[in-house]
């Protein structure tokens, strides 16, 4: 006998299909935006559990942390690239909101992060994320914080557009000058705290050690970082 709740549940699925942001394939549960094989092929790097991981690694003698992790590895035409791409560029913020749910268990699941006060988006520039409708880190932090159970710190660090005086300089000297510009605008809203800084992608690591010391300058602060991947140059 076929019982309401399945009459229901495939009635809701023909008025908002709902599939795999992975596969395609149909999905029982529309929260979850991966089905069970996708979640499975996830390329987990288990980096949260070890000390000197590729990511702390690359910060050595770079900047000061406390941890260091990236949930899964990237790479070009795998499912990682496809979700980030629909993420990102496709306006997928559900699939965004799951992603940080998984780097939050992640995260979790290691004794390595609980010390942290706080969660911090990297900052976009304000363009950018005016034409994206939003910001992916800050996305990611919204579902790492369902899981940390951590307040979320959105306006205490800004990028500046650019200005006037670098139009003047040469291409890639104004791209450096650009890319590595953070202003820590609220100091004390992160002094005496463990901040947890959070992007979607660490590749040289250079955005993230611009961000992480203008945080650092707010005197006594501490600071990990997290990311949803790590991708080779
Ligand atoms: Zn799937």
């Amino acid at each position: 006998m076929i019982r309401i709740k399945e009459i229901n549940d495939s009635l809701l699925q023909f008025v908002f299909p709902h599939v795999c942001d992975g596969c395609g394939s149909d999905l029982l549960n529309v929260e979850s935006r991966l089905c069970l094989h996708c979640l499975d092929a996830m390329p987990e790097t288990n980096f949260e559990k070890h000390a000197g991981n590729p990511v702390e690694k690359m910060f050595w003698g770079r900047l000061s942390l406390v941890s260091a992790a990236a949930t899964f590895y990237f790479t070009k035409e795998s499912l990682m690239q496809k979700l980030m791409h629909q993420f990102k560029y496709k306006n997928n913020k559900d699939l965004g909101l799951q992603l940080g749910r998984l780097m939050g268990i992640a995260l979790k699941n290691s004794n390595r992060f609980e010390t942290s006060d706080a969660l911090v988006p990297l900052p976009l520039f304000p363009s950018k994320e005016k034409k994206r409708g939003y910001n992916q880190a800050t996305v990611l932090c919204e579902g790492i914080a369902e899981i940390l159970l951590l307040p979320i710190l959105k306006d205490v660090i800004t990028r500046p557009q650019h200005t006037e005086t670098q139009t003047k300089k040469g291409r890639i000297e104004r791209w450096k000058n650009i890319e590595g510009k953070f202003e820590l605008v609220k100091k004390e809203a992160i002094n005496n705290k463990h901040i947890l800084l959070i992007d979607d992608v660490v590749t040289t690591g250079a955005t993230l050690e611009a961000c992480g010391s203008e945080l650092l300058n707010a005197g006594n602060t501490r600071l990990s970082i997290a990311t949803l991947c790590q991708a080779s140059r």
